[in-house]
C-alpha cells in the first residue's frame, strides 16, 4: 500500500497553493461570514475548477480534469486551509456532476455536463428532509406517475449549495419502484429553496427546497427508476472521504495558527511555545492530524486504486472530523481569551469544524458501519 503523494502531486499540490493564495483566498475571506451570494460562487468554482478542483472526478472525455481520487483530495484538503467553505461548494458541485456524469442520459449530459465542469452551473444533491436523517430509506419526498413524467411532492432539507443550485438531484419515492434520482433544473423546474442559518461554513450555502408540485419528464431520471437508493449510498464512500479532506484542511489552518500564536505570545518570561504543556497540548493535536491524514489517504488511495472501502471510508470520516473538532477546541485553549474573539481566526475554525461530524453519516453511524463490517451484524436492521 502506497499512499505517499508522487512529484506530480507535490508539485499540482504547490501550484495551487500559490493560486488559491492569490487568486481565491482574498475574494473567500471578503465573503466568509454569510452565504455566497451566486456570482461569486461562480466566479470562485470557475477558478478552482481550472485546477480540477470542482471537477476532478469526471473524466477528461467528458470535459473534467479526471484526477485520481488521491490527487483530488489533496487539492481539496489545500484548499480547505484557507476556504473550506468553497472546498465544501465544489465538493458537493463535483459530487452532482459525477453522478449525472455516471448515471445520465447522453441527451442529459450533453445539456448540462459541460456547464457543471466549467462553474457555468452549480449542482447539489438534496436526500435529507426535515423528518429525515440518517435513515435515508425513509425518504417520503413522492414522485407519483402523471403521463410522461412525474409530479414530485415534498420538502428537502440541509441541501448544501441549495440556493446557488441550478440543478438539484433529488431522491424521491416512486410509487411501485422504491426511491429514483431526478435532475431538477431550476430554471424549467422552478424549484424554491431557501437559507438557513448556522454555525460555521458560514459562506456554504445550506438550506431547504421547496418541491410543492412540480412535472418532470420522465428523460431526467438519472439511472434505473428504483435503483436511487443505491447509487445514493455508492455515493457515500466518496463523500465522507472528501468531507474528511476538509477536516484535515481546517486542523491544519488551526495547527499552523497556533503554533504561531504560541511562539508570539509571552507569559512568565517566556514564550508559551517553551511551557511543556503547552507542548503536550501542540503535540497532542499534531499527533492526531498526522494519525486523521493516514486515515484519509489510505481510503482516498484504495478509492483511487477501484478498491471498496466502505470501512476505512468510514473510520477516515469518523476519526478526521472528531480530530479536527478536538485540534480546534484546543487551538482556543492555546489562544487563552484570544481564542475566542474574532481577533484571531481559531474560534472560526472550530466553529467550522463542529459543522463535519454530521454530514455523510454522523460519527455515530459510521461506529456502526464500521462494526457491521467488524461483526457481520447489521444494528441498523
Ligand atoms: C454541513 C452539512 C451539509 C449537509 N449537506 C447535505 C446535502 O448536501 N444533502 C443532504 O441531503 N443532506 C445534507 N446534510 C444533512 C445530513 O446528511 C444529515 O444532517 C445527517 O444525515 C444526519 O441527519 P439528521 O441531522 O437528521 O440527524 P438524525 O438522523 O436525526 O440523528 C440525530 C442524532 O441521532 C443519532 N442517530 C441516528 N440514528 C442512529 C442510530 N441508528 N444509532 C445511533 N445513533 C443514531 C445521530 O448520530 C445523531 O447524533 C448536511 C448536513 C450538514 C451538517
Amino acid at each position: 500500500m502506497d499512499f505517499a503523494p508522487t512529484d506530480d502531486q507535490r508539485l499540482a499540490v504547490d501550484g495551487w497553493r500559490r493560486a488559491v493564495e492569490r487568486d481565491i483566498a482574498p475574494i473567500a475571506r471578503e465573503h466568509q461570514d454569510a452565504a455566497y451570494p451566486k456570482m461569486v460562487a461562480h466566479d470562485l468554482l470557475q477558478r478552482s475548477m481550472a485546477f480540477g478542483v470542482g471537477n476532478g472526478w469526471v473524466p477528461e472525455a467528458d470535459g473534467g480534469a479526471g484526477l485520481d481520487f488521491l490527487s483530488s483530495g489533496l487539492l481539496f484538503e489545500e484548499l480547505a486551509r484557507w476556504s473550506p467553505d468553497l472546498a465544501g461548494v465544489a465538493w458537493v458541485a463535483e459530487g452532482a456532476a459525477l453522478k449525472l456524469q455516471q448515471a445520465g442520459s447522453a441527451a442529459l449530459k450533453e445539456r448540462y455536463l459541460p456547464g457543471m465542469v466549467s462553474g457555468d452551473l452549480i449542482g447539489c444533491s438534496a436526500i435529507s428532509e426535515p423528518g429525515v436523517g440518517s435513515d435515508a430509506r425513509a425518504v417520503t419526498t413522492r414522485a407519483v406517475r402523471d403521463g410522461k413524467g412525474y409530479r414530485i411532492r415534498g420538502e428537502k432539507m440541509w441541501t448544501s449549495n441549495a440556493a446557488i443550485a441550478d440543478l438539484v438531484i433529488v431522491l424521491a419515492r416512486t410509487e411501485a419502484d422504491g426511491l429514483t434520482l431526478f435532475l431538477l433544473d431550476r430554471q424549467q423546474h422552478g424549484f424554491r429553496t431557501q437559507e438557513i442559518p448556522k454555525l460555521g461554513l458560514n459562506a456554504w450555502p445550506l438550506g431547504q427546497i421547496e418541491l410543492p408540485d412540480i412535472w418532470v419528464g420522465e428523460e431526467f431520471i438519472l439511472g434505473e427508476p428504483g435503483r436511487g437508493l443505491r447509487e445514493t449510498m455508492k455515493g457515500f464512500e466518496r463523500s465522507r472521504c472528501f468531507v474528511s479532506t476538509i477536516a484535515l484542511g481546517i486542523a491544519q489552518a488551526a495547527m499552523d495558527a497556533s503554533i504561531t500564536y504560541a511562539g508570539d505570545r509571552v507569559q512568565f518570561g517566556k514564550p508559551i511555545a517553551g511551557h511543556q504543556l503547552v507542548q503536550s497540548m501542540l503535540a497532542q493535536m499534531a499527533t492526531k492530524l498526522a494519525a486523521a491524514r493516514l486515515l484519509v489517504y489510505r481510503a482516498l488511495w484504495l478509492m483511487s486504486n477501484g478498491a471498496r472501502c466502505d470501512q476505512e471510508a468510514a473510520m477516515a470520516k469518523l476519526f478526521a472530523t472528531e480530530a479536527a473538532e478536538f485540534i480546534t477546541s484546543q487551538a482556543i485553549q492555546i489562544h487563552g481569551a484570544f481564542g475566542i474573539s474574532k481577533a484571531f481566526p481559531v474560534e472560526r475554525h472550530f466553529r467550522n469544524a463542529r459543522m463535519l461530524t454530521i454530514p455523510d453519516g454522523t460519527s455515530q453511524i459510521n461506529q456502526l458501519i464500521i462494526g457491521r463490517t467488524l461483526t457481520g451484524l447489521s444494528a441498523f436492521a
